[in-house]
């Protein structure tokens, strides 16, 4: 089983990684099922996909409400029939210095990041294990790989979701339920995230770098595309992205 039908709900897709994600999948024949909390831009994008052929819906998603991503997750099922993918990229990086304490964003991001990505893996965790079979993608980043002065605390949430992805897979093969997970750690995309950063020193810096090296999301949405393309019994479980010019 290829990309071609498969179900899949990707999470964060009113914009920049789930938006390239959701067309170039539904464009290879995946049905899919977008989650965000922008109504209008989910209603824009469905309605692209259609326009283009594709089949897809969308459902109006906090995925801190562990309510919301279930119903998303039913809706997915309800809608086409099944599910073989959750790709949870939902993600916010108001980064800063720890020193500047901007403690509500460290929870913001605890909670969307790496808490979204619970809620996630929790919904689906009974329909995968039930039907052996089904994949978990999570967008971690290259700070969840390696340090970087300014991302503490987004770092420490995409450092947590590669390890529940690797520990899922883990346990996964001990347990024969055949739930193959992927992490993806891209580097400097250029998409909306940095509008979440208040920090002005850090967004003006960040601002400028990505403007002279990054890349269109795109180039994750043909990684994603890859993963969920690999036949069952294989599973791509990690990706580095960088754009060339990156060092
Ligand atoms: P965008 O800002 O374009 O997309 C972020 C998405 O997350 C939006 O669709 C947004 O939708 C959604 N989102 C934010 N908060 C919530 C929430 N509470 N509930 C549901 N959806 C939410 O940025 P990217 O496409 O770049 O970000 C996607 C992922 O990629 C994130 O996890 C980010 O950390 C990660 N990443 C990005 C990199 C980059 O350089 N761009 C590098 C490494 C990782 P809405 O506001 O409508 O809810």
């Amino acid at each position: 089983m290829t990309v071609q039908n498969k179900v899949i709900v990707i999470t964060g897709a009113s914009s920049g990684i789930g938006e390239a994600s959701a067309k170039l999948l539904a464009q290879h024949g995946a049905k899919v099922v977008l989650g965000a909390r922008r109504e209008s831009r989910l209603q824009a994008i469905v309605q692209d996909i259609q326009a283009a052929g594709g089949q897809a819906s969308y459902r109006v998603t906090d995925v801190t409400k562990p309510a919301d991503v279930q119903a998303l997750v039913d809706q997915a099922q309800s809608d086409f029939g099944g599910l073989d993918v959750i790709f949870n990229n939902a993600g916010i990086m108001p980064s800063s210095p720890i020193s500047a304490l901007h403690v509500d964003e460290w929870n913001a991001m605890i909670d969307i990041n790496l808490k979204g990505v619970l809620n996630g893996v929790a919904a689906v965790m009974p329909i995968f294990t039930g039907q052996k079979h089904g994949q978990i993608i999570t967008t971690s980043s290259v700070a969840g790989i390696k340090s970087f002065a300014g991302a503490g605390v987004y770092g420490a949430t995409k450092f947590a979701v590669r390890n529940l992805m690797e520990v899922i897979r883990m346990e996964s093969a001990q347990e024969g339920t055949n739930i193959r997970t992927a992490s993806l750690y891209p580097a400097a995309i250029n998409t909306e995230l940095l509008h979440t950063i208040t920090d002005q020193q850090t967004a003006t810096g960040m601002q400028q770098f990505y403007d002279a090296v990054g890349i269109t999301p795109d180039a994750v949405a043909r990684v994603v595309d890859f993963a969920v393309d690999q036949p069952e019994d294989v599973n791509v479980n990690e990706f580095t992205i960088y754009p060339t010019k990156q060092a």
